[in-house]
């Protein structure tokens, strides 16, 4: 056992959390308000990182710091709050016990797992060795270089681009995809300006680039009304955006996209906006999970069989008031944290629990300069355009963690409003420069 676990005096119960996102997070600070309980935070990052602006990083619109979190300095204030760094690699669910990469483990009165979501590549033959998803930090500062060496090598050499370093192709129309692709065409928009890019990469024939937006579905921005998704393309279709629906990505190759409608478009930068499973933690459970690998948990939140095991954000399924599973979304794994917490203090004040009760405050999606779309509260009230702009603005910035958060993300946004330049566009992973063009002129 943990000498954090051996520590706690009986009278204070221990909380063992995996996982210091929005969920693992929020749970964590409102248990710690308790005298009475004791939490480990355990995390393989150090960092909480805000996933709705992981596309600005990698459109180097905003810096990594801009966008992430030390946990500690986070949890810094509640002496019961425990940060450890580490990868949680299998669970014991019955006895409450994870084990860690690093050969520790960590047992608990409660155990509440909040490890997220990765890309689910659908099987797609290619997908996962030759995309870049979009679902860390990791993954977005991968993208940026990628990008960035993309116009290295063009400026190189310019028959490149008949090989397809201008072309990039984002698969996935729902929030995530959208919002690369409206901020991608705003940042090509700068690229061709006299007085942006155009300047810095001399006589690159920036005018051959190409975004591609591919879904199988029939609409961009499917969980919005028709009236948002027409917006949408319409504001796409103007900054450039090719939009590809109703066809699937058949194979991604090293320097290729193949379609099912039978096209295949060159390309060495395909952005995977395609869709989430649970994190990998979630098949060493020895349980079978549901829809997308998550735990299916109760109304309450707790895993079904297992005493004192909660399940939150995206790693669970929590149903809806319609019975069906609730999105991932960052509201849902903050105000699940918050209700796993407040059972958690019902359970060791010896009362029953309450279900959790979802307070739907509406979506939104950024398509770019002065474009967006929102639908706000239960009822959907519908805003686009410049106002709708300024509310995803507004909104993003309230929920970033610090004041100093805050006030960087609106200085970032101003500087770039007004034509500054992409000062965070640094090219920090030389090996995404490691291309082998002569891949494509065997395919
Ligand atoms: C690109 C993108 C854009 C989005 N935009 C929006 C938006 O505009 N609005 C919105 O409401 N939602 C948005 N979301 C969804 C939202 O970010 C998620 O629903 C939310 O982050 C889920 O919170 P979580 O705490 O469940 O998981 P996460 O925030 O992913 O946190 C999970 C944590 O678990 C850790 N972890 C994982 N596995 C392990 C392990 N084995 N051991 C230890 N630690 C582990 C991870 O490091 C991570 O810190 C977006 C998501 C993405 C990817």
């Amino acid at each position: 056992m943990t000498q954090s676990a051996e520590q706690a005096p009986n009278s204070v119960k221990h909380v063992v959390i995996v996982g210091g996102g929005f969920a693992g997070l929020h749970c964590a600070r409102k248990l710690a308000a308790d005298p009475n309980v004791r939490v480990t935070l355990l995390d393989k990052n150090n960092y909480q990182q805000f996933q709705p602006l992981l596309y600005q990083v990698a459109s180097a619109l905003l810096a990594p710091s801009n966008i992430a979190f030390n946990l500690r300095v986070e949890a810094k204030k509640y002496p019961n709050i425990d940060v450890r760094l580490a990868e949680v690699v299998s669970v014991d669910l019955k006895s409450r016990t994870v084990q860690t990469a690093n050969g520790g483990h960590h047992q608990g009165d409660f155990l509440v797992l909040a490890a997220g979501s990765q890309a689910n590549f659908f099987g797609t033959p290619g997908a996962e060795q030759n995309t870049y998803p979009l679902y860390s930090l990791q993954d977005a500062e991968r993208l940026r270089s990628r990008v960035l060496a993309m116009l290295e090598s063009a400026h190189r050499d310019q028959s490149l681009i008949d090989k397809g370093a201008l072309n990039f192709i984002i698969v996935g129309a729902g929030p995530t995809g959208t919002e690369m692709a409206g901020a991608f065409a705003d940042v090509v928009h700068g690229w061709k300006s006299k007085k942006g890019s155009a300047k810095m990469y001399k006589d690159l024939a920036f005018e051959r680039t190409q975004i591609f937006l591919v879904d199988g579905g029939h609409a961009v921005l499917s969980a919005f009304s028709p009236s948002a998704q027409a917006y949408a393309a319409n504001k796409l279709t103007t900054r450039g955006v090719e939009i590809h629906l109703g066809t699937r990505v058949k194979e991604v190759g090293s320097g290729y996209v193949a379609l099912a409608e039978g096209s295949r478009i060159p390309t060495h930068t395909v952005i995977w906006a395609g869709g989430l499973k649970a994190s990998s933690l979630s098949g060493n459970l020895g349980i079978s999970t549901g829809h997308g690998g998550r735990i299916d948990v109760e109304n309450d939140l707790t895993v079904p069989g297992f005493t004192g095991v909660y399940a939150l954000g995206d790693f669970a399924n929590i149903a809806g008031e319609d019975g069906r599973p609730l999105p991932q979304l960052g509201s849902v794994a903050e105000q699940s944290g918050k209700c796993c917490a407040k059972n958690i203090l019902l359970d060791i004040a010896g009362e029953p629990r309450v279900p959790f009760q979802y307070l739907d405050k509406g979506i939104m999606a950024m398509i770019g300069r002065n474009a967006a779309v929102a639908e706000v509260g239960k009822h959907r009230h519908e805003l686009e355009g410049a106002v709708a702009f300024a509310a995803w603005l507004g909104v993003h910035a309230a929920l970033l963690g610090s004041t100093r958060a805050k006030l960087e993300a609106f200085m970032e946004w101003a500087w770039a409003y007004f034509g500054g330049s992409f000062d965070a566009a640094i090219l920090d992973r030389p090996e995404e420069l490691q291309i082998n063009w002569k891949d494509d002129a065997e395919e």
